[in-house]
């Protein structure tokens, strides 16, 4: 068994037993990795209170080659984000982002993912402007950083950026869309009409050009993401977190 020591921020915590817990964890050195917190669930237990979901950390366990499942040694907090429970949009954003993360990320350290989460997070603490806009464009930032960001600023087909005013279709399994001329020489079934609007809006969330402004296609942006993950998924297991957030939003 080898000691790890590596920074990390708990995704989501499990009841193990009477008196354990489990931690998914998005490590820096080893990416995503699971560990039993020993007695954490005990009154007086030395972890106190503070494996909890969406709290950074630097972590020490013991690694068993071959295993997924690792022992939790010691858990020195770095920063929690406990805040983020009293206000159910900020709790649901964060929801989103980590499980996307738990689904997604590799099992081997990736350091501009592991930043990104924690930034997105911060984010979550912190916005204090429109927290939808800053939800999707959180989400879209990860998503890219995950290797499946789409492409909408050119067409697929014929490379040409957009005119400002124009609609686009949507790829949602390749991830790339068609200009109005392209998709009309070439109709394709299953691709979705961008309005003008949606498209920049959609642009701007993906170029973290937001800035906190309100969005006037929310709902249609969340749509959008929402059948993007879908195609993207690797298994027919919907996101849970979205449809919460979805019921906050409403
Ligand atoms: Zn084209």
């Amino acid at each position: 068994m080898a000691l790890v020591t590596t920074p990390a921020t708990i995704l989501k915590t499990y009841q193990d037993s009477e008196t354990s817990k489990i931690l998914r964890l998005l490590t820096l050195d080893r990416g995503l990795c699971s560990v039993v917190a020993k007695g954490a669930r005990r009154p007086r237990s030395r972890f106190g209170g503070l494996l909890e979901p969406f709290t950074d950390g630097v972590v020490t366990y013991y690694a068993k080659e071959g295993r997924d499942l690792h022992t939790l040694s010691e858990f020195e907090l770095g920063r929690e984000r406990q805040s983020l429970g009293r206000q159910l949009v900020r709790y649901a954003g964060a929801g989103l982002v980590t499980e996307i993360t738990l689904r997604f990320a590799p099992a081997t350290g990736d350091e501009g993912l592991f930043r990104r989460l924690r930034a997105a997070l911060d984010r979550l603490v912190e916005e204090s402007g429109d927290l939808e806009a800053a939800i999707l464009e959180e989400t879209w930032q990860l998503i890219a950083c995950l290797g499946f960001a789409p492409g909408i600023d050119v067409c697929a087909a014929c490379g040409e950026r957009p005119e400002p005013g124009e609609t686009i279709h949507f790829d949602f399994a390749a991830g790339s869309s068609l200009c109005v001329r392209c998709h009309r020489l070439h109709p394709q079934l299953g691709l979705r009409e961008l309005s003008r609007r949606a498209r920049e809006e959609l642009e701007m969330l993906i170029q973290a050009r937001s800035g906190g402004g309100r969005l006037k296609t929310g709902r249609e942006q969340r749509a959008l993401l929402s059948e993007f993950m879908t195609y993207h998924l690797t298994d027919d297991r919907p996101l849970k977190s979205f449809r919460f957030l979805e019921d906050r939003l409403g």
